[in-house]
């Protein structure tokens, strides 16, 4: 299984939700745990889940 560093507390995680904030273009990834303030913010733009488990 696959993990990710979340880009706001640099957790390794295995779902990582994909998001932008205006006027950034750079894509970055949130855990679970830090998405909800990330949505919080102005700009705020989702993206997809990232899994990092193969089905
Ligand atoms: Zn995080």
């Amino acid at each position: 299984m696959k993990t990710k560093p979340c880009d706001c507390c640099g957790q390794a995680v295995t779902v990582a939700y994909r998001f932008q904030i205006a006027p950034s273009k750079t894509w970055r990834f949130a855990c679970p745990a830090c998405l909800p303030a990330e949505q919080a913010r102005p700009g705020y733009r989702y993206g997809g889940t990232w899994k990092g488990a193969r089905h």
